[in-house]
C-alpha cells in the first residue's frame, strides 16, 4: 500500500467505525483498549479466485472469533477478527484484481483486527473457520461471491433431464432365450423398471419407460416415443446370447455412422435389427436436400460423441457389478440407436446364453445392482453435460474443497440439501478430497 493510500485508509477507517457501529448490533459498545497483546496472529493470507468468487484464506495460529458485514456505495466488505494481530505489510502483498480494488487493515477496540475490502461491485460475502488438518492450521476463509451469479439463477424453476428407458423386445418378439428358459424380453423389462425407480430417486433426473408391459413395439416406434417424450438420453436394455455358453459379461454400444466397428458388433446389429427396418425416420424442417444431409450428419456426429461419453461412464460403473465383455464402448449400426439428437446407447447387460449370467439376470438383487450402476453412470455424465435449462446444468457457484470439509459442512454453509449436493456432483459414495471443485446447486 502506498503512503497516500495508507493515509486515506486511516481516514476512512475512522469513518468506518461509526458506520459499522450502526450497521452491526452489538458493535456499538466499543471496549476499552486491552492491555495484553492480541492472542491470535495472522500468519499468512492467500488469495485465489474463480469465475464466481474470490477466496481469501487467513492462516491463523489459533482459533479466533470473527464477524463480517457489508457496506454499500462504495461497496465494501468488513471483516473483524477478535483479539488478533497481523503484520502491517501482509495485506499489501495481495495483488488487486477486478473485484478487490484495495485491502486495508487496522486495529479496532485495542486488540481486534479489522480488514476492509474495497470492491468494484456488490458481492455476497461468506466466511467460515476450518480446523487444522494435515499441514494446514486454523484457517478463516472469506469468500466474496459474485452477486449477479447467485441471485439470477435461483429464481427460475429448472426442468429435469429426461432419460428414456427402452426395454428390448416384447410381446411376440421374446428376444433371446436362456438355457433355463428365460426370455430376454422379460428380464429387460424387469431391469428397465428397476432402472426407472433408481433414476427417479435422483434429483434432477426423470426416467420414462418406452414400454411398461409385455408388448411388441417396432424399433421406429421406440425412437418416436423417445422423441415425443423430449428425452435427453435413451438407454436400450438387452441381454446378449452366443452359441458358446462360456461367453459372458456386459457390453455397451453406441451408434456408428459406418455401422458395425467389430465383427461381433456386426453380428449383433443384424440380430437386433432383424425385427424391423434399419432406419428411423428423420424430420428436418428444411427443403434443401444438401442442407438436410449436412444437418443430419452434424446432429449425428454430435450425438455419437455424447453416446460414447455416456457409454464409457456407464461401463466404468458396470465394472463394479459385472465382468465386462468388451473394455470399450462398441459402435454398431443398431436401428434403435439411430435417433438423431438423442444420445443413445444399448446395453447388453449380460449373456442370457451363459447359465450363471442367466441366473443373475433373473435375480432381483443383481438387477438392482445393474440398475444402480447405470444410474451412477448416467449421473456422472449429466453432472458434466446436462442440457442448458435443466436443474443439473445450473450451478449457483463452485466450491473448492479445503482440508477438513465434508458434504454436510458444505451443505450447511450454502444452505443446500446434502442429497442435492450429491446429485448435482454425482457423488454417490465418494468422499471429498482437498482441491476438488464441486458445483453448488441452485436451490
Ligand atoms: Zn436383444
Amino acid at each position: 500500500m502506498k503512503e497516500n493510500n495508507r493515509r486515506q485508509f486511516l481516514k476512512s477507517l475512522a469513518g468506518l467505525s461509526g458506520l459499522a457501529a450502526s450497521a452491526v448490533p452489538g458493535m456499538a459498545i466499543a471496549k476499552k483498549a486491552a492491555k495484553k497483546a492480541p492472542v491470535t496472529k495472522v500468519r499468512d493470507i492467500r488469495l485465489s479466485k474463480n469465475k464466481t468468487y474470490v477466496r481469501l484464506v487467513f492462516d491463523l495460529d489459533k482459533i479466533a472469533e470473527h464477524s463480517l458485514f457489508s457496506l454499500h456505495t462504495p461497496e465494501r466488505v468488513v471483516l473483524d477478527i477478535k483479539d488478533t494481530s497481523m503484520s502491517h505489510g501482509m495485506v499489501d502483498q495481495l495483488a488487486a484484481n477486478s473485484l478487490i480494488r484495495s485491502i486495508r487493515s487496522g486495529v479496532r477496540n485495542g486488540n481486534d483486527l479489522r480488514v476492509v475490502f474495497d470492491l468494484s461491485k456488490d458481492v455476497t460475502p461468506r466466511s467460515f473457520l476450518l480446523a487444522p488438518s494435515g499441514k494446514s492450521g486454523h484457517r478463516l476463509v472469506l469468500d466474496l461471491h459474485n452477486k449477479k451469479h447467485t441471485t439470477t439463477t435461483k429464481k427460475a424453476k429448472k426442468r429435469d433431464v429426461i432419460i428414456a428407458i427402452d426395454a428390448g423386445h416384447g410381446g411376440k418378439d421374446p428376444g433371446a432365450t436362456g438355457r433355463a428358459g428365460t426370455y430376454e424380453k422379460n428380464v429387460t423389462l424387469q431391469i428397465a423398471k428397476r432402472l426407472e425407480k433408481s433414476i427417479n430417486q435422483q434429483r434432477g433426473m426423470k426416467a420414462v419407460l418406452i414400454r411398461k408391459n409385455d408388448r411388441y413395439l417396432r424399433l421406429r416406434e421406440r425412437i418416436r416415443k423417445a422423441r415425443d417424450l423430449h428425452a435427453d438420453m435413451m438407454i436400450s436394455l438387452h441381454a446378449d446370447s452366443f452359441p458358446d455358453p462360456r461367453a459372458r459379461g456386459s457390453s455397451i454400444y453406441a451408434l456408428s455412422v459406418d455401422g458395425a466397428s467389430s465383427e461381433t458388433a456386426r453380428m449383433l446389429a443384424d440380430k437386433e435389427n432383424a425385427a424391423d427396418l434399419l432406419f428411423g425416420d428423420i424430420d428436418l424442417a428444411v427443403d434443401d436436400q444438401m442442407v438436410k444431409e449436412v444437418l443430419f450428419d452434424l446432429s449425428l456426429t454430435g450425438t455419437i460423441e455424447s453416446s460414447l461419453d455416456i457409454g464409457s461412464e456407464i461401463l466404468s460403473q458396470i465394472k463394479s457389478v459385472n465382468r465386462v465383455h468388451k473394455k470399450r464402448v462398441q459402435q454398431a449400426g443398431f436401428a434403435v440407436l439411430k435417433a438423431p439428437n438423442i444420445p443413445s446407447i444399448l446395453i447388453e447387460t449380460a449373456f442370457i446364453s451363459n447359465p450363471r449370467e442367466e441366473k443373475n439376470l433373473r435375480s432381483a438383487s443383481h438387477q438392482k445392482k445393474v440398475a444402480g450402476a447405470i444410474t451412477r453412470g448416467v449421473g456422472k455424465y449429466f453432472s458434466r453435460k446436462a442440457p442448458p435449462g435443466t436443474w443439473l446444468a445450473e450451478t449457483a457457484t463452485e466450491h473448492h474443497i479445503e482440508h477438513g470439509e465434508d458434504i454436510a459442512s458444505i451443505a450447511t454453509r450454502y444452505k443446500v440439501n446434502q442429497e442435492d449436493l450429491r446429485a448435482r456432483n454425482a457423488l454417490f459414495a465418494e468422499n471429498l478430497r482437498a482441491g476438488q471443485v464441486i458445483k453448488i446447486p441452485v436451490s
